[in-house]
């Protein structure tokens, strides 16, 4: 029998079924260029062309049994954790060696690693609203308990840090954090990581235990107007930083990334082992391997993030102007969008009728709000737009 506790999943999976589903439907009945499908974080530029010259040169020049065989250790390959490390010291002025990076199978496999290696059975972790869905399942399934920070929309959903003091106990072991945010675009300043951190030390020396952060950072080169991006281990000593490649260079499909776990955080020595476990005993083994010396060989490269940018532009100045409310992104290829409905459920099934598919703010535990994916072609969103504010005419004549 199906175990109860997959029931849930089950269930709510039939309703992303039922987009996709819907989706397919539309594009067949009036033309995929006629549905403007903001619902996926898919990246819509493809890898820069280095990727496919590394993966024929690797084929050309290395070991056959070594590129497609089991990784010595389950952190990877020693030579790419080591340009992984010196690529991130060069960044960021970090002390980072080899012995500080998991390769891991993208940044979902970096984040049950972390969870794994940090909780025990009734552990809780903290996130910050709006946060990406999967979270909690990954906190669940390491017996942990996944705890929303409420959201903070007058301030831009830049982090709620009275609220996370108020929701720290002494069962709390990490707080899993997101910039570029999906799904605000938001990017924490350097000032926000300074006040996280001296709550964070105050609260771990009042509970008697380190309170990690878990930085998942999927979208650190996706920032945009020259905006920098912080990098979290140089303000808090008890950092887990979760990489991946799946959007910097469109690869998602392709399962890479790394964790860094730095030398400087408490019981280093038991962690990073339990790290090589986890991803051992997890069922992930090691990164895939002929990837793992794409990346190395690709370490400087970059998709095109302008595109993003020029979607971003246009699709922001669009909504504006048709009447809608958003925070400005920052980063990462997400729009959060006020939804013009009370319920954002409601307004997202409203949108379907201008072949308009959004995903409600409800999935990312911060109801009233939707996110609008724009990860997607420059003429879906320009196209998109006389369709989104006919759409906004029907709420207002509701
Ligand atoms: N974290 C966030 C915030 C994401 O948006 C995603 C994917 O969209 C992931 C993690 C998972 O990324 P990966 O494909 O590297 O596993």
């Amino acid at each position: 029998m199906t175990a109860k506790s997959m029931m849930p999943y089950v269930q709510g999976n039939s309703a992303i079924r039922a987009m996709f589903e819907e989706g397919a439907r539309m594009a067949k009945e009036f033309g995929a260029e006629n549905v403007y499908d903001f619902s996926l974080g898919n990246p819509s530029v493809p890898a820069p062309p280095e990727v496919n010259q590394a993966i024929r040169d690797i084929l050309d020049e290395e070991d056959s049994l070594l590129i497609h065989g089991y990784n010595k250790s389950n952190s990877g390959y020693e030579d790419v954790r080591a340009t992984v490390a010196e690529h991130l010291n060069r960044l960021h002025g970090t002390a980072f060696t080899a012995a500080n990076i998991i390769m891991t199978v993208g940044a979902a496999s970096g984040l049950n690693v972390a969870l794994k290696t940090l909780l025990d059975p009734g552990d809780e972790v903290l996130a910050f609203a709006p946060y990406f869905v999967e979270y909690g399942n990954y906190a669940k399934n390491h017996g942990g308990v996944l705890k929303a920070v409420p959201a903070d929309p007058a301030a831009g959903f830049q982090p709620n840090l009275e609220a996370l003091r108020e929701l720290i106990s002494e069962k709390t072991q990490a707080v899993i954090i997101n910039s570029p945010n999906n799904p605000t675009g938001v990017v924490y300043s350097e000032e926000t990581l300074q006040k996280l951190a001296a709550i964070l030390e105050e609260k771990s020396a009042e509970i008697g235990h380190p309170i990690f952060i878990i930085s998942d950072e999927p979208y650190r080169e996706l920032a945009y107007d020259g905006v920098t991006v912080p990098y979290v281990t140089k303000y808090y000593r008890n950092t887990i930083v979760g990489y991946s490649w799946s959007k910097s260079l469109s690869l998602p499909g392709e399962r890479i990334g790394y964790l860094v776990i730095p030398s400087e955080i408490d019981d280093f020595d038991n962690a990073i082992v339990a790290a090589n476990i986890a991803n051992r005993v997890l069922g992930y083994v090691n990164a895939p391997t002929l990837i793992q010396r794409v990346v190395a060989r690709c370490i400087e490269c970059a998709a095109d993030i302008d595109a993003y940018d020029r979607n971003r532009k246009a699709l922001y100045e669009g909504l504006i102007d048709a009447g809608y409310e958003c925070t400005k992104p920052e980063g990462a290829f997400y729009l959060f969008v006020k939804s013009p409905l009370e319920d954002d459920v409601e307004f997202c099934a409203l949108a379907k009728k201008y072949h308009i598919l959004i995903v409600p703010g409800k999935s990312f535990a911060c109801p009233g709000y939707v996110r609008m994916a724009y990860c997607v072609s420059y003429d879906t969103i320009v196209n998109s737009l006389p369709h989104f504010r006919d759409l906004m005419e029907e709420v207002r004549g509701l």
